[in-house]
């Protein structure tokens, strides 16, 4: 098991402004049913640049165990 960096959203606090899917270079993050955002882990690389401007501070950059 590898460890990567990858952000972690509190989807309870999230208040689905959409900030942080215009930022992120990759486009992974979509907000779910218009009710709070949610990442593409497989293809996030941990950048932090979602978590910055996140308003309501609720995404984390963390590291997680992977599978490959
Ligand atoms: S950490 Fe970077 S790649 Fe991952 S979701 Fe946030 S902005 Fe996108
Ligand atoms: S920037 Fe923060 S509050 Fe706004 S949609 Fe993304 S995670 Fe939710």
């Amino acid at each position: 098991m590898a460890k990567k960096r990858k952000a972690i959203i509190d989807t309870n606090y999230c208040v689905a402004c959409g900030t942080c899917v215009k930022v992120c270079p990759l486009q992974i993050i979509h907000i779910e049913q218009g009710v709070f955002a949610k990442i593409n882990y497989d293809k996030c690389v941990g950048c932090g640049k979602c978590a910055r401007v996140c308003p309501a501070s609720v995404i984390e950059v963390q590291m997680m165990e992977v599978a490959n």
